[in-house]
């Protein structure tokens, strides 16, 4: 069983905050600081250029890569880490287009983070070539999986409903029809329990600074099913995913594996202080988080439906079809936000009426669910949203 009294205490949570933004950015974890420090002074500070080697800077993003495949149900070795989740997508889409290279259809669906959808539509763009990215409703991604189609690009716990698809049954409807998959699982990794393996998942993508707690801006990650491991062709041929780096020739030879997906140099500072927060992930069972997150994402929702009539649920009631997330909406959600930040209650907000908030069992308990629904139900009822401070847009929301 996971100890989630342990695990709670193994993050810095500010003194009186009720934290339920783990979805965008998870906390800090204690130790990394400390951890950070000390790789910066007694490896960078001492080693310099000899920590590559000394300090294992270079074996870093698969090490890092093995230890996310556990929580992702990935083989061993098939996981690498680096670069940003848009980079991952580009890379993951090109390899899995070239594949299929006689269809011209990738399909997405309207749930998508726009990100994805950019990132898709800009290689549609640079390739040409007659290639299409068709978007539907997330309901209609199921009957859209067709003999036309090249590659699906799915995100499997959409990011303002939560709603998540089934990625097994939408993996081998695919290769029913010969379609190679691309699941992106920025909502999934540490969130519930995944297994690409076990689906059949082609590829997959993911971030690594939400539910994993990584830090802002922390390292994606790559999957590679071991299947296409040596035909999967890299379209960012950057040196480190060289079959030799240091043998410098001028043309490009992919390397082994997963190593392929390596493009430049690795963010080791940040690696770093990755893999203090999978020192705590390491202690968790995923059955056990997505037992507990049901359990506070449930308590949330009856609380919430009891206490404020003027919200209504936008994510799916049945548990088996939401991910670690709960968005309710409101016509003046921004507000009601803002004045619950303001209260120490931190959610966040997707337009245009969005109200979001994640459940991170790690770090957080009945109790912090308790105090938010009673928080939100005093400004609520008194209104206490409508202020002008309340109203005005910020930047990031
Ligand atoms: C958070 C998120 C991103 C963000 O991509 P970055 O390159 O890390 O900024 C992309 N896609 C999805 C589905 C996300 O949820």
């Amino acid at each position: 069983m996971t100890d989630f009294n342990w695990t709670r205490d193994q993050f810095h949570l500010p003194q009186g905050m009720i934290y339920l933004d783990g979805n965008s950015l998870g906390p800090l974890p204690k130790m990394a600081p400390a951890r950070v420090m000390e790789m910066m002074e007694n490896e960078w500070g001492e080693q310099l250029i000899a920590g590559w080697n000394a300090s294992g800077w270079m074996a870093q993003p698969t090490r890092v890569g093995d230890r996310i495949a556990r929580l992702i149900g990935a083989e061993k070795g098939h996981v690498v880490m680096g670069d940003t989740l848009s980079i991952k997508v580009f890379q993951a889409l090109a390899a899995a287009l070239k594949l299929n290279p006689d269809r011209k259809v990738i399909l997405s669906d309207s749930g998508n983070f726009p990100s994805d959808l950019y990132m898709a539509e800009g290689l549609v763009n640079l390739l040409g070539n007659g290639l299409e990215l068709r978007i539907v409703a997330p309901e209609e991604v199921e009957d859209a999986i067709t003999d036309e189609i090249a590659v699906t690009l799915i995100t499997e716990v959409g990011y303002t409903t939560g709603r998540k698809h089934d990625m097994a049954k939408l993996t081998a409807k695919a290769h029913e029809h010969g379609v190679i998959t691309v699941w992106d699982l920025a909502h999934s990794a540490g969130a519930i329990p995944v297994d690409l393996a076990g689906a059949g998942a082609d590829f997959a993508v993911g971030c690594t600074y939400k539910y994993l707690n990584g830090g802002p801006g922390a390292p994606a990650f790559i999957y590679v099913a071991p299947r296409h491991a040596k035909t999967a062709q890299p379209a960012l041929a950057g040196w480190l995913g060289h079959a030799r780096p240091f043998a410098f020739e001028q043309g490009y030879d992919a390397g082994k594996g997963i190593e392929r997906m390596r493009v430049g140099t690795p963010p080791v500072l940040h690696l770093t202080a990755l893999e203090v927060a999978l020192d705590v992930w390491d202690k968790v069972d995923m059955a056990d988080v997505r037992a507990r997150s049901i359990a506070l994402c449930e308590r949330f929702i009856a609380g919430v439906e009891e206490h404020c009539p003027q919200l209504s649920l936008c994510s799916p009631r049945d548990s088996d079809l939401r991910g670690s997330q709960v968005s309710f909406r409101f016509e003046h959600g921004y507000a009601v936000i803002q004045a619950l930040i303001a209260d120490g209650v931190i959610g966040d907000f997707r337009a245009p009426d969005v109200m979001r908030f994640g459940f991170t069992p790690l770090y957080t308990s009945e109790k912090d669910v308790d105090e938010a629904v009673g928080v939100l139900t005093r400004i609520l009822r008194g209104a206490l949203w409508d202020r002008p401070e309340f109203l005005e847009r910020k930047a990031v929301t």
